[in-house]
């Protein structure tokens, strides 16, 4: 259909926008929240340092399971955000054990020689879609709680009737559309 394809096409064009300003800090987060009729996405991405407390893939067990803790937590969204509205949770989108490659790690004895660690930089990114009865008023992040490492969010968002910025901490949580 044309329309689909157009809404398609805008939310593509939003969301890459949104992406450029995308940069990776430690303790500081992103979530973008595009809005398109009754339908709300919410995205994160947070430094894997905040997320699971390293930023390589994991090398052992206690490892793994952090990151298998941080799965539980993307995918409770109550932990994570509340709308101030009628919303319900449409579907969860994250592919954190593929992308921390959980089925790889070997579950043997630890070897205690030191690692060939990559100084490199990994990010966690999950993502929601709510459909909200009315378009609710605001938005909480939830997910300052959970994680106390994490002490910023660069929050974005365009909604059917507005779009801006704010720069989100553990006092100061909320997003007024
Ligand atoms: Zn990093």
């Amino acid at each position: 259909m044309k329309l689909n394809n157009l809404l398609l096409a805008t939310g593509l064009i939003l969301s890459s926008q949104l992406h450029a300003a995308a940069k990776h800090v430690h303790d500081e987060g992103e979530v973008l929240i595009m809005n398109q009729g009754s339908l709300w996405d919410v995205q994160f991405t947070l430094p894997a340092i905040n997320a699971v407390g390293f930023e390589h893939l994991p090398e052992n067990k206690a490892q793994a399971a952090k990151v298998t803790q941080f799965i539980e937590l993307a995918r409770t969204p109550a932990k994570v955000l509340e709308f101030n509205g009628e919303c319900k949770l449409v579907s969860v989108k994250e592919s954190l054990s593929d992308d921390f490659q959980i089925a790889k790690v070997k579950y043997g004895h630890d070897h205690g020689h030191g690692h060939d660690e990559s100084h490199g930089h990994l990010d966690a990114s999950f993502s929601y879609q709510f459909k909200c009865k009315d378009a609710p008023k605001s938005l909480s992040i939830e997910l300052f709680k959970a994680l106390p490492s994490l002490h910023h969010m660069s929050a974005q968002w365009i909604t059917n009737s507005s779009q801006g910025a704010k720069k989100l901490s553990k006092n100061k949580t909320e997003i007024e559309f």
